[in-house]
């Protein structure tokens, strides 16, 4: 990808959606043993929320989480659209998908693999518990956002990058009508608050999807900053909403290298005053690494913030929940 030196843009956004999903059990990346763990009772959805800190410890999360119960699924692909040079839309569908739920931005599934994109695709059983791999298989699985599910249509979209380096990012690439996607999870829906006074994101093409579902839920009164890298203009992609976001183009550097990210927002500094703001950031580890450092400086507490490094340059299947991807 050859592109011009890095720089910034800023445009407006449009496209639309609601919903989304989140963390299935381990589902294991390149599989091997235990899949995933989730409980084989797992709880039916409920509204009332799974996590409150004990007393007299950090204060609760702002974070609301409705356990799901997680279910595999195999489906297909109804339809496949580019979104940009490096993304395409992927939207799912088929009978398994009865039952499927998700509700907040950030929401996400372990997608399964097939060894090509027409071959069914190996997925883990729940045995005593656990989400472990069938005999003689080895299930390929990876984090994504659900862009959004539409129960009338029966679709699930996923946005997904295009690369060369990963199953999961050569599978997108290939992915046409007929292809075949498992979904695992997700296994618990987030509902961050979505009322605060400003909101700062810092995002790669693998939190645009996160992005794009924030802005389909913040009131236009917020005040948003947001940052996305992407390659160039090419590769910046439609955004529905109010809100406007910054592109940050790394040209013909190699994704996951730059500090294009972290640079922006010590620039910008905070949209307003802490404790009235909440901050997301989702991108490669490294990248996400640096933003944390700048929004920590700048006063921002982690109860007020999420960041997570969604994947690592030279590390196949990063696991997100690492101390590596979320220090
Ligand atoms: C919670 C969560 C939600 C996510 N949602 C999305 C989403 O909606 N859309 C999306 O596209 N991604 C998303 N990701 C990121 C995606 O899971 C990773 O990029 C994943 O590593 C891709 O798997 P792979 O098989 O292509 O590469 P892997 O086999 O995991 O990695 C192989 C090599 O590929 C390189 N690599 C991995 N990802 C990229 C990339 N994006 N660009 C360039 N090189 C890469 C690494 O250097 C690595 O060495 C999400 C991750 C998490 C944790």
């Amino acid at each position: 990808m050859t592109q011009p030196a890095p720089s910034a843009s800023t445009a407006p956004s449009a496209s639309t959606d609601p919903s989304a999903s989140t963390d299935p059990p381990t589902a294991s990346p390149e599989a091997t043993a235990p899949a995933s763990q989730a409980p084989a009772d797992a709880p039916p959805a409920t509204t009332a929320p799974t996590s409150q800190a004990p007393s007299g410890t950090a204060p609760a999360s702002p974070i609301r989480r409705v356990a799901l119960e997680v279910v595999a699924r195999r489906l297909t692909v109804l339809r496949v659209e580019p979104l940009g040079r490096s993304m395409r839309r992927v939207a799912l569908g088929g009978p398994e998908l009865a039952g499927f739920r998700c509700e907040g931005p950030t929401d996400h599934a372990k997608a399964f693999f097939p060894p090509t994109p027409d071959d069914d695709v190996p997925m883990p059983e729940l045995v005593d518990g656990r989400w472990v791999a069938r005999e003689g298989e080895r299930p390929v699985s990876r984090d994504y956002t659900i862009r959004t599910f539409d129960p009338a249509a029966g679709e699930v979209v996923l946005d997904m990058a295009v690369h060369d380096h990963g199953p999961a990012g050569r599978w997108a690439a290939a992915a046409r009508p007929g292809s075949r996607l498992g979904l695992l999870g997700p296994k618990t829906t987030k509902l961050p608050p979505t009322d605060r006074d400003w909101y700062l994101f810092a995002v790669d093409e693998t939190g645009l999807p996160g992005l794009a579902n924030w802005f389909d839920r913040l009131p236009s009164t917020a005040r948003v900053l947001a940052f996305a890298e992407v390659d160039g203009p090419e590769d910046e992609v439609p955004l529905a909403g109010a809100h406007e976001v910054t592109w940050l183009h790394r040209g013909t550097a190699e994704r996951g290298t730059t500090t294009l990210l972290a640079d922006a927002v010590a620039r910008a500094g905070l949209p307003g005053p802490t404790g009235r703001g909440w901050v997301w950031a989702a991108a490669e580890a490294t990248a996400v690494r640096g933003v944390r450092r700048h929004v920590t400086a700048l006063g921002v507490d982690r109860s007020c913030s999420s960041m997570t490094g969604y994947w690592r340059v030279g590390v196949a299947g990063f696991d997100h929940k690492s101390p590596e991807a979320t220090d």
